[in-house]
């Protein structure tokens, strides 16, 4: 390949993982051996909050009263969007049945976990649409418990439209509370809530640490950095959008990468002399963030032809992916390694982060190299049965006696050789 940096990343997303595996490793070993108590002091360290944990329907009532008519409308239609895409996704799980040998019988059947815990990001930005998109999917995955957690403000408590969300999205409990002390109320059962099977949304470096430690004990979607999104632009493509669309996402955050990849110089350049612009037109917070985002990791790669560029997105493998390009569907048919793509102009990622359809919660990091997001299915346990006659059982017994002695497995061995025993005595088995 003959890429070219136009602009190259000073940074890389590497961090100071250690110091945080501490953190929240110790903040994780106090809060199990001190349980209510050391989580609400967790919460008064880091989110200054001392009000009440888990809302009670008067306090969601109440919340939801001072949520805005029009914007209950866009997020009972966000809502409805994310649940008709996940229902889709329910329908291709079916349960599989399949007569292996005659005789024997086996299945697959799908089943949702019981308990979910949903994590709604709420430190910077009030994430909305998170709730939406974790608790819409677990409750049309079918699982009993639901609990929604996010960050409370202090004084003020979880923002209002989040606990709006959380509830017409179905969350059965919603816990104000945020950080490790948010996740580990909701995998150790802590205030009343039944222990989570599975951990679901995105959240900071402490929240994705909690939940990379926990993995095992509790089941999680994915672990989770900071958000990335690449554009593959050709001559067709107009700068201005290529360049809102970057900024858009490099507001996520002081680390979140943007990457633009493109065959066209022209373009490139002009992208690059927008960028600054639009960004020194954002409110200050939202400015911060995009200004460092776009200094210490953004790229812009020039290459030579679309198979260089398609080459080049899959080795970066963006947890975000749009094409603004000509013959959509030949990228549609290329390209492998993404976990949400946004095909044409006419749909931008800030769609499948607040209100397409599609689900928001994504691999980052490169880890669309193998895995997808979060999706109904994440939600439930592919499991297998089978029964058999004893003339089906037969020639699977003969083998598995055969084949656990030569493991050296000989107790294995004896429950094939008793049943050969017990539905055949007039025949011998070697
Ligand atoms: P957050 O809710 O993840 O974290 C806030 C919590 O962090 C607080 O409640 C506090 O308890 C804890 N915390 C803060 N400082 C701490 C410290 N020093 N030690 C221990 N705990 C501490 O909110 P956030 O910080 O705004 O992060 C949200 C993240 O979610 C962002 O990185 C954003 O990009 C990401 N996000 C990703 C997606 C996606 O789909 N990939 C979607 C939305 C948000």
């Amino acid at each position: 390949m003959t890429i070219e940096y136009l602009k190259k990343a000073p940074l890389t997303a590497e961090s100071d993982a250690s110091d945080t595996n501490k953190i929240v490793q110790t903040i994780l070993d106090e809060i199990e051996a001190g349980g209510d108590v050391k989580a609400l002091e967790y919460a008064a360290k880091f989110d200054k909050y001392e009000g009440p944990v888990l809302l009670s329907q008067e306090d969601i009532a109440a919340a939801s009263a001072q949520v805005p008519d029009r914007l209950k409308r866009d997020i009972d239609f966000a809502h409805a969007n994310v649940k008709r895409f996940a229902e889709a996704q329910r329908s291709t799980l079916q349960d599989v049945e399949v007569e292996v040998v005659p005789g024997l019988v086996a299945g697959q059947r799908t089943i949702p976990v019981s308990a979910a815990g949903c994590y709604v990001p709420g430190g910077r930005y009030s994430h909305i649409a998170s709730a939406i998109m974790t608790v819409t999917t677990a409750k049309v995955a079918g699982c009993d418990h639901i609990v929604a957690c996010s960050p409370p403000r202090p004084g003020i408590g979880i923002n209002p439209a989040i606990v709006y969300t959380a509830h017409k999205c179905g969350a059965d409990k919603i816990l104000a509370m945020g950080g490790v002390q948010g996740v580990a109320a909701m995998t150790f059962g802590l205030f009343g809530l039944p222990k989570a099977n599975i951990l679901v949304g995105p959240g900071n470096q402490f929240v994705a640490e909690a939940k990379r430690i926990l993995f095992g004990r509790v089941g999680i979607d994915m672990i989770a950095g900071p958000t990335d999104s690449l554009i593959l632009a050709d001559k067709t493509a107009d700068p201005k959008v290529v360049a809102a669309d970057l900024v858009g996402q490099a507001e996520h955050g002081y680390n979140s990468p943007v990457w633009l990849v493109t065959d066209n110089r022209p373009l490139a350049e002009e992208v690059m002399r927008l960028v600054p612009e639009l960004i020194d037109d954002l409110p200050e917070v939202n400015r911060d963030n995009a200004t460092a985002a776009w200094r210490d990791y953004a790229e812009v790669i020039l290459c030579s032809n679309r198979d260089e560029m398609a080459a080049t997105s899959d080795s970066y493998a963006p947890e975000h992916l749009t094409v603004q390009a000509d013959d959509l569907d030949w990228w549609l048919a290329r390209l492998s390694c993404y976990g949400s793509l946004f095909l044409g102009e006419e749909t931008t990622v800030a769609f499948g982060d607040k209100a397409s359809g599609t689900n928001h919660v994504l691999p980052t990091s490169g880890a669309a190299t193998y895995t997808g997001g979060l999706s109904v299915h994440k939600f439930m346990k592919i499991v297998t049965w089978q029964r058999a006659t004893r003339e089906g059982a037969k020639p699977v017994a003969e083998a598995t006696a055969r084949i656990s002695r030569l493991e050296g497995m000989e107790g294995h061995a004896r429950t094939a050789d008793i049943r050969l025993h017990k539905y055949f005595p007039e025949e011998r088995f070697d």
